[in-house]
């Protein structure tokens, strides 16, 4: 180990700038904590400075995707739509760092590659990409949980000659559709987005689709003065409530349960959530959507329908029905004319599970059937989601161990917060936890930031210099954490929710699917009880 009081130090590292990072840099500052963050971006923002892809927008409406913790921030914040798109989200968030004068603590253009624990002084050594070597007291990995993107390993990947784009990696240039033939791989949440956003730019547009998705068509009204101002008005109570339901929005689901109601009233309740437009109709129609198989498959079958309704040629319509899988056991898009984009005559649908993709060649896609000549191809092939942007890094905890060698057996975590052999090493949006996938995110890491500050208030206020959650402790929540997942019909469908679309990687559910509100009464009895569970050093 180097000579460390050599370095310069800080007490805490915050690893990105996205949501997360800059709420953990305004919230130390506020314990007067010195604080040295990191970003691999140019500018901040996080997923929302990456994925600036056309189409990209929150499927979270626009007055519960957004900071709680300043009056002034919530009063001087016009929002100009339902649910925001891309630019707008990535003004916001620079809004905030220039308001609060974040930027001075964040070191831009630069990737936190390795943080060893040096388990004498009990302190994190950080080393980047840029040769900066740090040395902190704590660790708070706001890295973000869809980061390290994902490209299919096709023979021949590298050979295409024409444009190239993976949607987390989008130019900041605006890309010149017209005229051209543009290849979409990947019909996920993105994909979708940018097929429905690029359809009428293109010259002719080939999707290769591997899976279809359910979704739900969204209704995106712009908000005049007079619908900020009832928002405005309900932002005391929202602030309260988002922080408190099981998703983290402001509703929770209908406690009845499907078979509870009669048929007529269930289709009416279909009938009336679908038509709100959001994902309401996802998590908010039923108790035991997600529980209960013969449910979700009429729910399934209900979403069918509408989406079969709204696809002219009956064999592209048979296609783009979901099968084999059950609604909302994957993320659930929402969508803007989405299907439509299949009815143009420039749009062709192929269908990669019945004849894959076996090569990319200098001038297109190559599947079982034949070649699809490109002049642009764009991969929206997601994300090594969750654990992706924490094991990519070099990081050593105790006797040296690596985090991606301790978890290759399987993720373990203490609430999707801290790692058993990892002391001071904080995690936001991580596996385990709400955060990971069923909680939008300025919701769950606000939660988690507030959470955070105060452990590491308390490390300090007892005049001690570490803190980890106990193996028992750690065991116990994996352990209630699988069972939860285990009532559900998650774990039955392969998807990144379980880490299906990693090779090799463990299957398991990334998000603890308890509740967002149950998840914060627990790490709130955390607390209460002096921090049980977890050991001071
Ligand atoms: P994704 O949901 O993982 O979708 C990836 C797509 O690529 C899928 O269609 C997948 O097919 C396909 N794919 C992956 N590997 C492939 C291969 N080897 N061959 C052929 N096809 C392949 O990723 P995403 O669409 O980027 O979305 C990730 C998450 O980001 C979302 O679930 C959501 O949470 C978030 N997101 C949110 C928004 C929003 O709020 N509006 C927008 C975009 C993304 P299979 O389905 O067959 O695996």
């Amino acid at each position: 180990m180097s000579v460390t009081h050599a370095l310069p130090e800080t007490d805490v590292v915050v690893v990105g700038a996205g949501f997360t990072g800059l709420y953990a840099l305004y919230k130390l500052r506020e314990f007067k904590l010195r604080v040295q963050a990191f970003e691999a971006g140019s500018g901040v923002g996080g997923v929302w400075y990456w994925n600036r892809y056309p189409g990209a927008r929150t499927d979270s409406p626009s007055h519960i995707y957004q900071y709680w913790f300043s009056q002034e921030l919530l009063a001087d914040w016009n929002w100009n739509e339902r649910f925001t798109p891309q630019e707008e989200t990535e003004r916001y968030l620079n809004h905030v760092a220039d308001r609060f004068d974040l930027r001075k603590d964040i070191c831009f253009n630069t990737r936190v590659t390795a943080a060893n624990y040096d388990e004498k002084t009990h302190r994190w050594i950080v080393e980047t990409d840029t040769g900066t070597r740090l040395s902190a007291r704590f660790l708070i990995m706001g890295s973000g949980g869809l980061t390290e993107l994902v490209t299919p390993d096709f023979p021949g990947k590298d050979s295409f000659a024409g444009e190239c784009y993976h949607t987390a990696r989008w130019p900041r240039e605006p890309v010149d559709f017209k005229g051209k033939r543009v290849g979409v791989i990947g019909t996920g949440a993105t994909g979708i987005q940018v097929i429905q956003t690029i359809q009428d730019k293109v010259g002719h547009l080939t999707v290769f689709q591997r899976t279809a998705h359910y979704t739900i068509p969204m209704r995106n009204p712009k908000l005049d003065d007079a619908a900020r101002a009832e928002l405005r008005a309900r932002y005391p109570e929202l602030r309260e409530m988002v922080q408190n339901t099981t998703t983290g929005f402001d509703f929770n689901p209908d406690p009845r349960g499907y078979f509870e109601m009669s048929p007529e009233e269930r289709r009416a309740q279909m009938e009336r959530l679908w038509a709100d437009g959001s994902l309401v109709f996802w998590v908010g129609a039923f108790a035991d959507t997600l529980m209960n198989a013969e449910a979700n498959e009429e729910i399934s079958e209900f979403v069918r329908e509408k989406i079969r309704a709204r696809i002219k040629d009956p064999a592209v319509a048979e296609k783009l029905t979901p099968r084999g899988y059950g609604f909302g056991t994957r993320r659930v898009p929402l969508e803007t004319g989405y299907y439509e984009a299949f009815n143009r005559d420039n749009c062709t649908l192929v269908d990669i599970s019945a004849t894959p993709i076996t090569e990319i060649t200098p001038t297109g896609v190559k599947t079982s059937d034949g070649e699809y000549p490109l002049d642009v191809l764009i991969y929206a092939t997601g994300f090594d989601a969750g654990t992706g942007a924490l094991t990519r890094i070099d990081m050593r905890g105790r006797n040296g161990v690596l985090l991606r060698d301790s978890w290759k057996e399987g993720i373990h975590t203490f609430m999707g917060l801290q790692v058993h052999g990892f002391p001071n090493m904080f995690m936001v949006m991580s596996p385990q936890s709400p955060a990971a996938a069923f909680c939008n995110v300025p919701t769950c890491s606000q939660q988690q930031i507030d959470w955070i500050v105060d452990c590491i208030d308390f490390v300090r206020s007892q005049g001690r210099e570490a803190i980890e959650p106990s193996a028992a402790a750690e065991a116990q929540w994996v352990a209630h954490h699988d069972e939860v997942a285990n009532t559900t019909l998650i774990p039955k469908t392969d998807s990144w929710y379980m880490g299906a679309n990693i090779k090799g990687k463990r299957r398991s559910l990334l998000a603890y699917a308890g509740g967002v509100g149950v998840y914060k009464q627990l790490c709130d009895e955390v607390k209460a009880k002096g921090y049980e569970g977890l050991e001071l050093a």
